[in-house]
Formats: C-alpha cells, sequence, structure tokens
C-alpha cells in the first residue's frame, strides 16, 4: 500500500490556480491523495479523487470569533482531516502548545482527523534538544485527549522551505523516538509522517524508511504535475 501524501498549499494558488489543480489531480487517474488548500477553496475543491484536510481550526464550534472557522464547521463540509500546530501557526501567529491541546480536542469532538505539526528549530537542533522539545510539544498537546485518532507530522522547523533536510537516519531515528514515546507514554499506535522540503528527488528515500508513514509536503505540492510525479516515486 502506498504510504500518505499529504499536499499544503498554504496560502498559495488563486482561483484559477485551484481549478486547474483539481482538473489535473481528477485527470491523473491517482487516488488516495489528501490535498490542503486555503478555507476558501475547501468546498470548491471537494472530489472522489481526493481527500481534503483543512490547514487549522478554531477550538470553539460557534461564536463570535470574526475571522475564524471551527472544526465544527468543518465538520459539516465533510472534511475528514486537519493540520494542527504547523510550524507557520506557531512561529507567524504565535499558537502555544495549549492552543493546540484544544484544537485536538475540537477536532477529534467534531470527528476530524488531527494531524498534530511538531518540530525542532534550528537552535533546538544546535542545543542537541530535538527529542526533548518533540516530547514537550507532544505531551501538553495530547494531554488528557481521547487518542483513538490521530497523526503526527514531525517537521523540523530549520527544514521547512529551506531545501535544507535531516539525513535519512536522523528521519528514521527521530520518528522511532516519537513512536516509542506515544506508545510508552500515551499507549497509542500512531502514523508518522515527514514534512519538510520534500521533493521529487528525495521523496522516494525518505517514504522508503521503515518508520515513515507517509509525507507532509509544501512549496513542491503546488504544481500538480510535480505531485504527482512525487507520488509515482512512492
Ligand atoms: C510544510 O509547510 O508543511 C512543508 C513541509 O513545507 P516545504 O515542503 O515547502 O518545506
Amino acid at each position: 500500500m502506498k504510504k500518505m501524501i499529504i499536499a499544503n498549499l498554504k496560502m498559495n494558488l488563486n482561483n484559477e490556480e485551484m481549478k486547474n489543480y483539481k482538473q489535473a489531480l481528477e485527470s491523473s487517474g491517482i487516488d488516495g491523495l489528501i490535498i490542503c488548500p486555503s478555507y476558501v477553496f475547501l468546498t470548491y475543491m471537494k472530489s472522489d479523487k481526493f481527500e481534503l484536510c483543512s490547514q487549522n481550526g478554531y477550538a470553539v464550534d460557534k461564536g463570535a470569533f470574526t475571522g475564524e472557522i471551527s472544526f465544527y464547521q468543518l465538520n459539516s463540509l465533510g472534511i475528514k482531516y486537519s493540520l494542527i500546530g504547523h510550524s507557520e501557526r506557531r512561529h507567524v501567529f504565535k499558537e502555544t502548545d495549549e492552543d493546540m491541546n484544544m484544537k485536538m480536542q475540537s477536532s477529534l469532538r467534531n470527528n476530524i482527523t488531527p494531524i498534530l505539526c511538531v518540530g525542532e528549530t534550528k537552535e533546538d537542533r544546535e542545543n542537541n534538544k530535538t527529542n526533548e522539545v518533540l516530547e514537550t510539544q507532544l505531551n501538553i498537546a495530547l494531554k488528557d485527549i481521547n487518542l483513538t485518532n490521530i497523526i503526527i507530522a514531525y517537521e523540523p522547523v530549520w527544514a521547512i522551505g529551506t531545501g535544507l533536510i535531516p539525513t535519512t537516519d536522523e528521519i528514521n531515528n527521530t520518528h522511532l523516538h516519537i513512536k516509542k514515546m506515544l506508545k510508552e507514554s500515551l499507549n497509542i499506535d500512531s502514523k508518522v509522517l515527514y514534512g519538510g522540503s520534500v521533493n521529487l528527488s528525495n521523496i522516494g528515500d525518505i517514504t522508503a524508511l521503515d518508520n515513515v508513514d507517509g509525507v507532509l509536503i509544501g512549496g513542491a505540492s503546488n504544481d500538480p504535475n510535480n505531485l504527482i510525479a512525487m507520488y509515482n516515486k512512492m
């Protein structure tokens, strides 16, 4: 079975580009991809050829929160997955581990599978704090929640959008550490995806790793033909 591929389109494509994107994926003959478009395109992008994932969500179901979109609303559109705690949410919008915990609870309550993104900064890595930082992020975000159906995405902050990437041994070992920690302290077996500068040349080696259950792709997924080529390399 193919491993998971999630395409995070961030705030990149406009209306016309999204139409071409959808058409390219639907005519490619492949299925099983998970696409994260901007909120505004979620309804338009509904398809029986791929699943949709939200890039974020707000933890309260409804109310006076101008500009926010709740997991409750996303569920009503039939959205199956949501990213939670993407590095850009943490670093640009200053969301905290405690925010992630509330979002995890809300997404699960609304039957949306959360994809919790965790990862160390360059400074953490240089100070040999990668495992410690990941453990803190996971412990707080997963505290007191019903852990039946979650996915973790390991995304080193320094690898996102930079072209830099850990070695395959480092990726495999960090994923193993995350899996062991989830099993030992929370008794769950979760898929762990890798994200950060995945491209056409490295996707084969990364997805061949035993402890990598799939990939989260940013920039390299903006071109649907490149995404299809990456899928075919797995
Ligand atoms: C991301 O933003 O989740 C990501 C992995 O980006 P990129 O592939 O561009 O590094």
